[in-house]
């Protein structure tokens, strides 16, 4: 219960925070992101605005927990850095990905029952729904737009991945928009010719390596060949083209983390670090999807989830004290939240998430859903997560994604001020929560704290962050890891 009398003797000059015990000391946080260590004798001191160190002092002051000078001041200052951190929120979908079409060679264990057969054409996007999903994107508001071409396998539709590239660098050049192109491809049916026009039309690839050669093949089901053998020599190649080239990129390389990831961690990071990969993203596998059909081969709990991770970390961070610069890209992306002026804007990680407003999935048959996984539960007949179909003309198009149902509900499901608990943990300013995720695990779009179980991992995986921070050796590992290049932009994808 809150005693008043104990609220009415905090200072004055004590800002807004939020807190919590961690360890014998309390973390405290704010709505500017910034964070500070104190101990019990500090804390105390310090919300009673009695005698702290200087030290101390200067630390919560440079973290805006102290209210110096004239009070207006002090919020106008505050507010303009809240603004800068969510400065996403003023424009509209910057991802715009393209299903291409939903076939694919592959019969992966975690998304093999969405995947149509080589021989459906019928199920590829045709030129005149493409043609409609670049006017519609083009009418969206965001300067800087991202084209990320996915399928099943876009390379099997590769007429069409081109036809978009070639008009959408038209529109670009006469709209004067920022364009991005990002594929994502399982790259068994890359050749070189294709490559060379994706080298030359700038598109970054992006694909999925799910560890060593016993774990990728076994998640990855292939019959034309050996799923690990073309992977890994297409990421050798593509990557030594770039460096020939000059270009400062490398292939995303993306893990998908089943049951039989867990006990191969090392292994798993060996491989990526063998190849020359610069980082490795530890995605859990999500309860929604297609890895449902097959959960008891693949599925973990939560906890077995968050020993991997702690392990995998802990190996990551033994590497780069060898001088081998390797990160993780989840860590990255909540570090940079931490210690840096900006929100990195990636994927969901937001607050309202990228549902509608930040990513938009167009499905090959005029289908428009409010992010890639929204389009994956459309693919298992659940279409709660359509925004509109393509409309004959692009204004149309814009105004019915914009107004739908969708859109208005899945920003507020996923803004974490209104929601009891998410407000008030100390994590708030960095977490982020899913309305499909809970959706498919509680049936309610709107989370709930005390059975999220994203929630959980996310705060487990920023308790491992925050005591890491602590430690000054890791700490300088961390910044490092930010000013790093060829940092994390694609979207995530469970199925390719
Ligand atoms: S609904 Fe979930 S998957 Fe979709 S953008 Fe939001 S957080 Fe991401």
């Amino acid at each position: 219960m809150f005693n008043l009398d104990e609220i009415k003797k905090i200072g004055k000059n004590v800002g807004f925070f939020r807190f919590k015990k961690f360890d014998n000391n309390y973390l405290i946080t704010n709505d500017i992101w910034k964070y500070c260590f104190l101990t019990e004798e500090e804390f105390n001191n310090f919300i009673k605005w009695e005698l702290i160190e200087w030290e101390k002092y200067e630390e919560l002051k440079e973290g805006w927990f102290i209210k110096l000078g004239n009070e207006e001041e002090y919020k106008l200052e505050l507010a303009k850095k809240f603004a800068k951190k969510n400065k996403f929120l003023a424009f509209w979908p910057s991802l715009h990905i393209i299903v291409t079409t939903l076939r694919c060679n592959h019969k992966c264990q975690y998304c093999h029952a969405a995947v149509a057969p080589m021989t459906a054409n019928e199920l590829d996007m045709t030129e005149e729904i493409a043609k409609k999903v670049v006017d519609a994107i083009f009418y969206t508001s965001n300067p800087d737009l991202t084209i990320e071409f996915q399928g099943w396998e876009p390379l099997v539709n590769w007429g069409i991945v081109k036809y978009i590239i070639e008009y959408a660098e038209t529109k670009a050049t006469y709209l004067k928009k920022n364009l991005t192109f990002a594929l994502v491809s399982n790259l068994t049916l890359m050749d070189d010719e294709k490559l060379e026009y994706l080298i030359e039309h700038n598109v970054w690839i992006s694909t999925s390596l799910d560890g060593d050669e016993e774990i990728h093949n076994f998640n990855r089901t292939f019959t034309d060949g050996n799923s690990f053998e073309q992977v890994t020599y297409w990421i050798k190649k593509i990557n030594n083209k770039y460096i020939e080239r000059g270009v400062k990129q490398k292939v995303w390389a993306l893990l998908t983390v089943t049951k039989k990831t867990l006990p191969k961690y090392k292994e798993v990071i060996d491989t990526y670090v063998n190849l020359w990969l610069d980082w490795i993203f530890l995605r859990s596998l999500n309860p929604y999807g297609f890895a449902s059909v097959k959960l008891k081969e693949l599925w973990y709990n939560v906890d077995e989830f968050i020993d991997f991770y702690i392990k995998s970390m802990d190996y990551i961070l033994e590497l780069n004290k060898k001088w081998i610069n390797f990160r993780e890209a989840l860590s990255s992306i909540y570090l940079s939240k931490i210690l840096t002026e900006y929100d990195p804007n990636y994927l969901d990680e937001r607050s309202p998430c990228w549902a509608c407003i930040g990513q938009v999935a167009y499905n090959y048959d005029w289908k428009i859903y409010s992010c890639d996984e929204g389009r994956m539960l459309g693919r298992m007949w659940d279409d709660n997560f359509l925004m509109t179909k393509i409309k004959d003309s692009w204004e149309e198009t814009y105004k019915d994604m914009i107004e739908s149902d969708t859109t208005k509900i899945m920003v507020q499901a996923s803004t974490l001020d209104w929601l009891p608990w998410y407000n008030e943990s100390v994590y708030k300013p960095y977490i982020w929560v899913c309305p499909i995720h809970s959706y498919k695990s509680t049936w309610n779009i709107i989370p709930n704290y005390s059975k999220d179980s994203k929630r959980y991992l996310d705060e487990k995986v920023l308790d491992y962050l925050f005591q890491n921070l602590r430690i000054k050796e890791n700490k300088e590992i961390f910044e490092k890891w930010l000013g790093m290049e060829n940092n994390v932009v694609t979207s995530q994808c469970e199925t390719i």
